[in-house]
């Protein structure tokens, strides 16, 4: 693996993370947003971040030095000099086919163009672009400089090598790659958010409270956070939208949406963001 500029697009609440560790694993970063309050934003917190890390002992002074030279732009033409671009842009099909087939005209050949997309098919992002051998899913979790997977999710044309790069660049992060082949939801969401609309039917048709359902998950299965806590930190929109994709996509009963989901979002109660969710925050 010969990388040394790394090229984030979308410095959201994934992308910033991704820069972060990045960054301070190394590598020389880019940020990229259409939006420049965003990259404000993600600057400020990248920094507050690296400072907490640091005060723990768990970034150096090299480490945090590092922070203040990410770069930042506007344009996707500032991906031209990547070594290999990982996009983490707002989760819409149409938005990230736009991107992926712009990142192929921008990135020189061969470049791989890696994806955090949560729900949309790799194979479908790959097929935007004339090089979908190179195109991979990465999908780290938040937050990122905590968190320690990323799922390498393999589409259907991509190549071995892609898949050992993307894994050999996890492990330069410090992070811990499993792959995945390209399904809805890969191996995490596919498992995750049906346990989680399963909490909300169980709340939904009276079994506990919201305390008592957090509580028999946490004590009893050893989870270190209640399914219902879990929705409120995710977002309950967010849930939702993964619900709906599993459903059409897999077509199984199984994956019905909650309808308390669809009433929860209805009424703005989208968790942790804001402010009140299946439980209330201050
Ligand atoms: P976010 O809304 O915090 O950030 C998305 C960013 O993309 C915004 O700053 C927006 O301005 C930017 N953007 C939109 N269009 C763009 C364009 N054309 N070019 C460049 N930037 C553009 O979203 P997020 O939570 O960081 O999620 C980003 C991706 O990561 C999504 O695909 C999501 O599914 C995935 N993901 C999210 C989480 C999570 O917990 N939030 C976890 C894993 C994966």
């Amino acid at each position: 693996m010969d990388l040394k500029e790394i090229v984030v697009v979308g410095a959201g609440v994934m992308g910033r993370g991704i820069a972060q560790v990045a960054a301070t694993s190394g590598f020389a970063v880019t940020m990229i947003d259409v939006d420049p309050p965003q990259l404000q934003k993600a600057r400020a917190g990248i920094r507050d971040s690296a400072e907490r890390l640091h005060a723990k002992g768990r970034l150096s002074d090299e480490q945090r030095a590092v922070i203040g030279k990410i770069s930042a732009a506007e344009d996707l033409s500032a991906a031209a000099g990547a070594d290999i671009i990982i996009e983490a842009a707002s989760e819409n099909p149409q938005l990230k086919e736009k991107i992926f087939a712009e990142l192929d005209e921008v990135a020189r050949p061969g470049v791989i163009l890696a994806t955090n997309t949560s729900s949309i098919s790799i194979t479908l992002i790959a097929a935007a672009t004339h090089r979908p051998k190179e195109v991979v899913g990465m999908h780290f979790f938040n937050p990122v400089p905590l968190m320690k997977l990323v799922e390498i999710v393999r589409g259907l044309a991509t190549s071995d090598q892609t898949t050992a790069t993307a894994v050999a660049l996890a492990q330069a992060l410090g992070k811990t790659p499993v792959e995945a082949n390209d399904s809805p939801g890969f191996i995490s969401n596919r498992i995750l958010c049906p346990m989680l609309n399963e909490a909300v039917y169980a709340l939904m048709e009276g079994v506990g409270t919201p305390e008592a359902i957090d509580a028999v998950m946490k004590l009893g299965m050893n989870h270190p956070m209640g399914p219902l806590e879990l929705c409120d930190l995710v977002g309950i929109d967010v849930l939702l939208h993964v619900m709906e994709v599993l459903h059409r996509d897999l077509g199984e009963d199984k994956y019905r949406p909650c309808p308390l989901l669809r009433k929860m979002v209805a009424a703005g109660r989208l968790g942790r963001k804001t402010g009140r969710g299946f439980h209330e925050y201050a």
